[in-house]
């Protein structure tokens, strides 16, 4: 496969077909400078060296009652991990200024659990309104299943972006969870993307999945006509069902990155959690295919910090994306 032939026709907006894909992620490990650099025409054409920063908060922690086996916060997890219910509208709002000194363009509010209460959506709006008065910082809140009503709500208190992952493909996720199914995901991406918010959806990989999963993830969310890709690769959490999975390597993590890129060409693709532990020394490569990252750590577990991100970028020649007022 001539890669930067395959880059070309994507630019010329024939999309990127299933078996194309998938010779993405069957390609030699030899060849992955050549796959990256096809990647990077499409994103260097999109968001030329720009890398947008996004600080996630995690304003209500474990305590959860559903069974995703990935997550460190789940009914089934025992690791050993922070505990508290929602925060106030002060904490959440302290986050948003710490995050703004961070040159993040979006804050991004998480909630654990299978839905928002109405005690905590009455937090969120408030908070959002707040935070919208005092700064022109982009808010994404990711708080579970919503109803229709709830999105509105959201809508309605300033939120631009809602964040609710498929996380694998429709196959494997019966795999991975079964207090909630994939079809109830998909129904809240398009529940938020209908009340008028920016939808943010992705995934993580090496969960035990195979490539094939991953190219049917990738063409999910384009077919969802998702604004924003995070993906994250698993860091497999000690107490967690899948904490004794091997770690994704580098190179697999990079040629999964591209052929997000490949099939999403326009979209914001984030690096998240588990890309320090699993990209390790050749993160900078994965700028290649991805415009955004998450900065100043992650839900459960630390990133490399603020000062290694942003040096790491300028270093192999990017830009931190400005919040445009
Ligand atoms: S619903 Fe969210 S917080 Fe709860 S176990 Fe699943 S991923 Fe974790």
């Amino acid at each position: 496969m001539k890669w930067n032939e395959l880059s070309e026709r994507v630019l010329k907006g024939r999309p990127l077909t299933y078996d194309e894909a998938l010779a993405v992620m069957q390609s030699s490990d030899d060849d992955i400078l050549a796959v990256l650099d096809a990647a990077f025409t499409i994103r260097r054409h999109y968001f030329g060296r720009g890398v947008s920063l996004h600080v996630i908060r995690n304003a209500k922690s474990g305590l959860c009652t559903e069974n995703c086996s990935f997550c460190s916060q789940s009914a089934v997890s025992h690791s050993a991990i922070p505990e508290y219910p929602m925060q106030s509208v002060d904490q959440i709002l302290a986050g948003a200024r710490d995050a703004q000194r961070s040159a993040a363009v979006r804050y991004c509010i998480v909630t654990s659990g299978r839905t928002p209460s109405e005690k905590d959506m009455e937090t969120i709006c408030h908070s959002v309104r707040c935070i919208k008065r005092e700064m022109p910082i982009q808010i994404c809140t990711s708080l579970g299943l919503l109803s229709e009503e709830q999105a509105v709500r959201l809508k309605q208190a300033g939120v631009d972006r809602y964040n609710h992952n498929l996380e694998s493909s429709e196959r494997f996720y019966s795999y991975l969870c079964a207090t909630h199914d994939y079809l109830d995901r998909v129904a809240t991406a398009r529940i938020a993307k209908s009340a008028g918010l920016e939808l943010c959806s992705g995934g993580i990989i090496g969960m035990g999945e195979d490539i094939k999963d991953r190219v049917n993830l990738a063409l999910a969310l384009r077919e969802l006509d998702v604004d924003s890709i995070p993906l994250n690769f698993l860091d497999p959490r000690p107490g967690t069902p899948m904490e004794k999975l091997i770690k994704l390597t580098p190179v697999d993590c990079l040629r999964s990155l591209a052929m997000f890129r490949f099939v999403n060409p326009g979209r914001e693709i984030r690096i998240a959690g588990g890309r320090e532990v699993c990209i390790g020394s050749m993160q900078a490569l994965s700028l290649y295919a991805a415009n955004s990252m998450f900065t100043v750590g992650y839900l459960t577990t630390p990133g490399q910090g603020y000062q290694a991100d942003t040096d790491m970028i300028a270093q192999a020649g990017f830009t931190v994306t400005e919040i445009i007022e």
